[in-house]
């Protein structure tokens, strides 16, 4: 059977004011120490989930990029003897413009990893400083160029509705990333949490982000220059040339088995899911102990209702029998369904149903309107 691998790296630099996701300090000591706790890791799931394929691995974060080359090869050593991974594996390293080095280029193509996803964001330094990234623009530029010069199948990041992110801003950072023409590129509307320093200022009104209808002519003006230089989007955050789509990202959304390991990684395996533990100590103290965490078991209906809206986040949608199977004889979601087609925010063609952009726009309206929300 398949596997995906998703390997989370917590390590940043310095932490961006919009940034939740689960990250630490980096230390180059503790950073070997997570090494070490990760192939421990990796050696108790190979024997819970033996005889796995394994066709893609994604180093995600926090900054896998800080990891030496060298520590990415023992992962990718400890996956190899726990699993079959596959000839065609697509492996990708995350990583900030500043750690895109040509030898670490080298080391990481050596290993066999094969594909870079980029955290660019924007090109504006000032903007930059604005979220507290790390890399500048000219920072930017050199990782393009030595991506390019080496042929490198990557990924763009770009946040859309960052506060102070101008119209002419925002076009003239669609235009620079067509003209460093990445393979894909991952475009994200940046979401405020209030457990974040850009949360805080904006519940004290200090700053403000975007109107939401400001954040949709920005999203729909690049995708339509999107479109025009030949990309595809295939998930409402995910765009790339044909072929380019990103194995790994697929996985998530059709539902296909996925492990995570590392700090806060959530996995999908069958019927279970779980999240390991997000605090340092709690999570190497499960894996050192040979401990799992807790599972979440979800039935053949809950689980229909998560590929129905995984399904609708992509430009393949679903079978609209899916509906009638998850609702059985209650159909108070076709008239919402009518109203959605009228609207232009759902497709309706030989069965499938499809989120149309402006429906990509409110994923949430239709997930209460069909009822699976
Ligand atoms: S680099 Fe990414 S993971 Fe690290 S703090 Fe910034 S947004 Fe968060």
């Amino acid at each position: 059977m398949d596997l995906a691998v998703y390997v989370h790296v917590p390590f940043c630099v310095d932490r961006c004011v919009y940034c939740d996701f689960v990250t630490v300090r980096y230390e180059p000591a503790w950073r070997r120490l997570y090494v070490r706790v990760l192939l421990q890791e990796i050696r108790r799931w190979a024997d819970r989930l033996p005889d796995r394929v394994v066709r893609s691995v994604y180093f995600g974060g926090g900054t896998p990029g800080v990891l030496h080359p060298d520590e990415i090869g023992q992962v990718l050593d400890a996956l190899r003897s726990a699993w079959l991974i596959a000839e065609d594996a697509e492996i990708t390293v995350e990583t900030t413009p500043w750690a895109v080095t040509a030898s670490k280029l080298q080391g990481l193509r050596d290993l066999g990893v094969n594909r870079i996803s980029v955290g660019i964001q924007a090109y504006d330094d000032d903007l930059l400083a604005a979220m507290g990234r790390v890399h500048r623009r000219r920072h930017i530029e050199r990782a393009v160029e030595r991506l390019r010069a080496g042929t490198w199948n990557w990924n763009a990041d770009l946040i859309l509705g960052y506060p102070g992110q101008t119209r002419t801003r925002w076009q003239s950072t669609v235009r620079r990333l067509l003209q460093d023409a990445p393979p894909h590129v991952s475009l994200y509307i940046l979401e405020v949490h209030e457990s974040t320093p850009l949360g805080r200022w904006v519940a004290a009104g200090t700053v403000r982000p975007p109107s939401d209808a400001w954040v949709e002519r920005a999203w729909r003006w690049a995708y339509v220059q999107f479109r025009r230089a030949g990309y595809r989007f295939y998930e409402v955050s995910n765009l790339a040339r044909p072929g380019f789509e990103s194995r790994h990202n697929l996985t998530y959304w059709r539902l296909d088995d996925y492990l995570g390991l590392g700090m806060g990684a959530h996995s999908c395996v069958g019927p279970y899911r779980w999240q390991n533990p997000a605090a340092w100590l709690d999570y190497s103290r499960m894996v050192l102990q040979g401990e799992t965490p807790a599972f979440t078991f979800r039935d053949r209906r809950e689980r229909l209702r998560e590929r129905i809206l995984l399904g609708l986040r992509t430009r393949w949608g679903i079978p609209d029998r899916w509906l009638r199977l998850y609702h059985g004889s209650d159909d108070g979601w076709r008239v919402f369904l009518q109203e959605a087609v009228r609207q232009g925010w759902l497709r309706l063609d030989r069965g499938r149903l499809r989120a149309t952009p402006a429906g990509w726009f409110r994923l949430m309206t239709l997930y209460e309107g069909l009822g699976v929300a």
